[in-house]
C-alpha cells in the first residue's frame, strides 16, 4: 500500500520567531500619512487609538522585529500551518502544474486574522488597555479579535456590517460564545452611524463605514483602544508568517515557486504572502505574486492611487493607496472580507512598483472552484479563499495550454463553515 503524503508540516521549533517588515525595501518609500484634514501627521497622533509598539511598528525601518514569546505561545497553540498538495485538485483540472495551498483555516477562529489579532491584543494589553473596539465585514476578523481579547483578558465590542449579520447570523453567535459584545452596523450609538441611517435607513452597511464606528468610540474614550484586522503596515508586518514557513515548507521538498497567489480584500494575507518573496522578486527571481481581488470591488485594478481615508466617515488618517473612494459602498456580495474600498499602502506600493500583479476574479469563478475543491480535496474554502483558488486554477489551466507547467501556492486564507449560506445562494 502507498499513502500519500500531501501534507508538508514543519516542527515547532521551526516555527518563525520573527516578522518580515517590508518598508525598508520598498523601491519607493510609503508616502507619510496625513491627518484627516490633510496636514502632516505625527505619528503620534495615532496614540488615541493604538498603542505605542503597534505604531512603532507601523513605521518601524527595522528588517525583522521579534515575536514576543506569549505570542509565540499563542501561535503555537496552530502554527506552523501545513501547505498542502492538492493532488485531488490537480487530477480534477487534468494539469502537471503542482498546486499547494497554505491552509491558515486551521487557526482558532479559522482564518489567518488570527495571526494579527493575538499581536495587536497583547500589545494593548501591555499598555494597560482594557477594552478593543472594532468592525468586521464577514465576522472573520471579529472572530479572531473575540478569541485574541479572551486570551489577554481585554473586553471587545464589534461593529459588524448588517448586510454581513444578516447573511451570517452564526458568525455572531460565535463572536458572542467568545465573550464579545456585537453590534449591527450602523448603529445609533455613534454620530458615523447615526449620519448614515439618516441618509438611508436602509443601508446594508459597508466596512469603512463599521470602522467609522468603531475609531470614533474608541478615540473618545481613555480605556478604549481601535483594532484593525487588515490594510495597516503593522497588520501585514504580523502576517509574514505566512510567507516566511512557505518558504522553508517549499524548500524541504525542493520547489520553488512560480506563482504565489492570496486573495485580496484590504491586503493581509497577500501581503503575508508576498512580503517574504519581495527580497526575491527584486534580486530577478521570476516569481509572480497575484493578488486576486472581486470583480465587484476591484480597488486594485479598476482603484486609482492616491491618498484616500480608510474609512467613511473621514475620521481616519489619509493613505496612499489604490481606493475606489472612501464612500464606495460595495454591492453585497458574499465574500464580506472583499467588500473594503481601498487597498493597504503596502500592497499598492508592491503593485505600482510591479512587484506584485492584480488580477479581478469574477464571483462565479470563485464559486466554481471552491465547489470542486470541496469535491476533491473536502476542504470548504471561505468565499474570500475561493477567489485565490480560482485565480489559481485558471493560471494552472492557463500554462497547461501553453505547455508550461509550474508550482502554483495559494493562501487558503479560512475555511467557509460558517459561510454556508453563501454557498446555497451561489451562482451555478
Ligand atoms: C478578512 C479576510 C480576507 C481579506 O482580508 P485581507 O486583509 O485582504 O487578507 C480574506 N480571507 C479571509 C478568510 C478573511 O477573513
Amino acid at each position: 500500500m502507498s499513502l500519500i503524503d500531501n501534507a508538508i508540516h514543519l516542527p515547532k521549533e521551526e516555527m518563525p520567531r520573527q516578522w518580515l517588515n517590508v518598508l525598508p525595501q520598498l523601491p519607493e518609500p510609503l508616502g507619510a500619512y496625513k491627518a484627516p484634514d490633510g496636514s502632516d501627521m505625527p505619528p503620534a497622533a495615532l496614540g488615541a487609538i493604538f498603542p505605542p509598539k503597534l505604531i512603532e511598528q507601523e513605521f518601524s525601518d527595522q528588517a525583522q522585529i521579534p515575536i514576543p514569546e506569549p505570542i509565540l505561545e499563542a501561535y503555537a497553540l496552530w502554527r506552523p500551518t501545513p501547505l498542502v498538495r492538492a493532488y485531488g485538485l490537480e487530477k480534477a483540472l487534468k494539469v502537471n502544474s503542482k498546486i499547494y495551498y497554505k491552509n491558515e483555516s486551521l487557526s482558532p477562529s479559522g482564518s489567518h486574522k488570527s495571526n494579527t489579532a493575538l499581536a495587536q491584543a497583547y500589545y494593548n494589553h501591555e499598555a494597560g488597555i482594557k477594552r478593543l473596539t472594532t468592525e468586521t465585514g464577514a465576522g472573520q476578523w471579529g472572530t479572531a479579535l473575540a478569541i485574541a481579547a479572551q486570551r489577554f483578558g481585554l473586553d471587545i465590542r464589534v461593529f459588524m456590517v448588517k448586510v454581513s449579520l444578516a447573511q451570517k447570523p452564526y458568525r455572531q453567535a460565535i463572536m458572542s460564545l467568545y465573550g464579545a459584545e456585537v453590534l449591527s452596523s450602523p448603529t445609533t450609538l455613534t454620530q458615523a452611524g447615526r449620519a448614515a441611517l439618516e441618509q438611508n435607513p436602509l443601508t446594508p452597511g459597508s466596512l469603512g463605514l463599521a470602522i467609522s464606528e468603531a475609531v470614533e468610540e474608541a478615540a473618545g474614550r481613555a480605556d478604549t483602544n481601535y483594532a484593525l484586522g487588515s490594510v495597516l503596515n503593522h497588520v501585514i508586518l504580523h502576517q509574514t508568517v505566512i510567507g516566511q514557513e512557505i518558504k522553508k515548507q517549499l524548500a524541504l521538498v525542493g520547489q520553488k515557486p512560480d506563482y504565489l497567489v492570496a486573495c485580496h480584500g484590504g491586503g493581509s494575507n497577500f501581503g503575508g504572502l508576498a512580503v517574504p518573496y519581495v527580497a526575491d522578486v527584486l534580486a530577478g527571481q521570476k516569481i509572480q505574486l497575484l493578488a486576486a481581488e472581486p470583480a465587484a470591488c476591484p480597488s486594485l485594478t479598476k482603484g486609482v492611487f492616491g491618498y484616500d481615508y480608510g474609512d467613511m466617515a473621514k475620521l481616519t488618517p489619509l493613505m496612499p493607496m489604490y481606493s475606489l473612494g472612501s464612500d464606495f459602498v460595495p454591492p453585497a456580495i458574499h465574500a464580506g472580507g472583499l467588500r473594503y474600498h481601498g487597498a493597504s499602502p503596502i500592497v499598492s506600493s508592491l503593485v505600482k512598483s510591479k512587484i506584485a500583479t492584480p488580477v479581478a476574479v469574477s464571483a462565479q469563478d470563485a464559486f466554481q472552484y471552491a465547489k470542486l475543491l470541496a469535491q476533491t480535496e473536502y476542504v470548504v474554502p471561505a468565499p474570500e479563499s475561493s477567489h485565490a483558488l480560482a485565480l489559481t486554477c485558471l493560471k494552472a489551466l492557463e500554462l497547461e495550454k501553453a505547455g508550461t507547467p509550474g508550482v502554483l501556492v495559494f493562501v487558503l486564507s479560512g475555511h467557509g463553515l460558517l459561510d454556508l449560506s453563501a454557498y446555497e445562494n451561489a451562482p451555478d
